[in-house]
Formats: C-alpha cells, sequence, structure tokens
C-alpha cells in the first residue's frame, strides 16, 4: 500500500468515527458524558485547611456560604449546619453540654432553628436537647421512633410538646428544604430489635457540586444496608468506633475529609485503631475533635461556597463536664 493510499484510510477512518461520534453511535455526546462521569465519580472539591486555631469569637456566621461546626463536646456529638437564614442542629451533646450549646448559639444571633435532630435516643446525642428547645425557637424535632422509653427521649418530648414544637420521625428517602442545598434522609432504621446506634437518622447534605453525609452512631448493619454516593466530608459514625466505618462502606463513601467527634481520654477508648487503619486505607484525611490542634481538644468550622470547601480548626469547646 502506497503511503498516499495509507493516509487516505487514516482521513477515511477518522471521518467515519467523527461521524459516528456526532450520529450518537457511541451513546449521546459520548465524551462529554464520559468527562462528566469522571468528574462526579472523582467527585473532589478544592479543600482547604487552616492550622491555626481561631479563637472562638472570630467564627462569624453571617456570611452567605454553607457553614458546618463539628463541636467538641467532650464524648458526645453536636454539629450546627447553617446557610443563610436555614439552620439545623444535628444532635446536642450530653445533658452537661446543653447550656454551653445554647450559649454558643446565642452569641452568633442563632435565635431559630428550622430542624432540631436527635440522631437516636443515646445520651451523647439528645441529652442537651431540652436546654436547646428551652430556649431557642425550634420549628422541628427530628427523631427516630427507637428508645422511645429512655429518660433522655421522653423528657426531649415533653419539652417539645409543652413548646408545640412540630416533632417528626423521618424515613428513609425523605427530604428536607434547606435553602439551596437538599438534606435527604439516607438512613432511619426501626424494625423491632434495631439498636439505639443502628436507628440513628442518617442525613446527606448536597450543595452545589459539594456532598456531606451525617452518620450519627450509625454502625456496619446500616452500612450495608443501602449503596452511598461519594461525598466530600463524612461525620464519621459512633465516634470512630471498630463497629462502624466498615472498608466496603469507605470504597463506596470515598469521603475527602471525615471528622471524628470523640472526647478526649474517653472511657471506650474511641476512636478505635482498627476504624482509624480503615479510614486511613481509604485515603481520606483524619480530623478528630479530640486532637484538633495536636493534643488540644477543639472544634472544626466548614465554610463552602458550593464548589470548594475551607475547614479550620477553632478554638470552641461546649464540653459541659470541663
Ligand atoms: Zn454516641
Amino acid at each position: 500500500m502506497s503511503r498516499r493510499k495509507k493516509s487516505n484510510n487514516l482521513i477515511i477512518s477518522l471521518i467515519i468515527f467523527i461521524f459516528l461520534c456526532v450520529s450518537g453511535y457511541f451513546g449521546t455526546d459520548y465524551f462529554l458524558e464520559n468527562s462528566q462521569t469522571e468528574n462526579i465519580l472523582s467527585n473532589e472539591v478544592y479543600v482547604t485547611t487552616s492550622s491555626n486555631i481561631e479563637n472562638a469569637n472570630e467564627v462569624d456566621l453571617n456570611n452567605d456560604k454553607l457553614n458546618i461546626i463539628f463541636f467538641y463536646v467532650g464524648q458526645a456529638d453536636c454539629t450546627l449546619v447553617k446557610l443563610n437564614d436555614e439552620v439545623m442542629l444535628i444532635d446536642a451533646g450530653n445533658n452537661s453540654d446543653g447550656e454551653n450549646i445554647v450559649n454558643f448559639l446565642e452569641t452568633k444571633n442563632i435565635t431559630q432553628i428550622d430542624y432540631l435532630v436527635g440522631t437516636h435516643a443515646d445520651e451523647d446525642h439528645i441529652g442537651g436537647i431540652d436546654d436547646v428547645m428551652k430556649n431557642i425557637e425550634v420549628e422541628k424535632f427530628i427523631l427516630p421512633t427507637v428508645g422511645s422509653e429512655g429518660t433522655d427521649y421522653k423528657n426531649a418530648i415533653n419539652i417539645a410538646k409543652e413548646k408545640n414544637i412540630l416533632i417528626e420521625n423521618p424515613t428513609m428517602g425523605d427530604n428536607y428544604e434547606f435553602g439551596n442545598a437538599t438534606i435527604e434522609v439516607m438512613s432511619a432504621m426501626e424494625e423491632e430489635g434495631t439498636s439505639d446506634n443502628n436507628s440513628s437518622i442518617v442525613l446527606e447534605l448536597t450543595y452545589d457540586i459539594t456532598k456531606y453525609l451525617f452518620m450519627g452512631d450509625a454502625e456496619t448493619e446500616v452500612e450495608n444496608s443501602r449503596s452511598w454516593e461519594k461525598v466530600n466530608v463524612l461525620k464519621v459514625g459512633h465516634h470512630g468506633s471498630n463497629s462502624s466505618s466498615s472498608t466496603k462502606f469507605l470504597n463506596q463513601v470515598k469521603p475527602q475529609y471525615s471528622i471524628i467527634e470523640v472526647g478526649k481520654n474517653n472511657s471506650y477508648n474511641l476512636p478505635s485503631e482498627k476504624a482509624i487503619q480503615r479510614l486511613q486505607n481509604s485515603g481520606t484525611n483524619i480530623l478528630r475533635t479530640d486532637k484538633a490542634d495536636g493534643e488540644e481538644v477543639g472544634s472544626f468550622w466548614l465554610t463552602s461556597d458550593g464548589n470548594t470547601i475551607d475547614i479550620k480548626e477553632v478554638n470552641i469547646n461546649l464540653d459541659g463536664d470541663n
């Protein structure tokens, strides 16, 4: 074959190939779709972190970004989510932390909470919720049905009724309006025999291209109960216990950052070495409230415009046992 024929064949092949692409032979917009899929699959956004501990009074939540604060409340959970006027509080620490949480919210001029979530009935999640409801206007109190016989649960329900707060037991797939963001209930197990931990209301927040997953104390049973999307930030389940954060789960979620809310020198020896190892193996960056700044406890303040994320360590300690 002459050189000329060869190059002619090449040109003809190229024309046919381009024609096939344009005519949709490879599926709609083959190349475009492929590159978008690539982006969605990797789902990584630009994340900046600051090693400087900022003073609590430097935290200004009056901005038009998504703000999430993962608080240090000792061996307990408390996470604030704010986007403009929309406010969600996920858990409110132990009984002894309630007052500190209320004080912090008041200093930040948060006078109203749209969604107060008690992920499950354990004291280290709903203990401080009564103080919040007594002092701050709450629109809706969201909690599971499991664990309703517990003292803290009953107490919280009584105060919610007293204050005429709407009480809601969500089911998987429920959505909450949250300004330009959406919040979906990923799990809310209520079958008979479900443990308090596995009844945790698991929430996924989507804000533009960024995703955040809040696991409560959900364990492997919940992780194995469904499929998961990739997220940018994971609030690690059950304070970094070995019974959560399975490899199978992490392989799906692939978090860029994983935040563990855990008490310094807690009696449960959390987080577990094995869970930390699995998280490390997944390639995620781990942030711990018990070691926010080296050996110092603290909170993490995340802000996002929906395309990039900034996480700062902040010198906030709302642990009431201190
Ligand atoms: Zn817990």
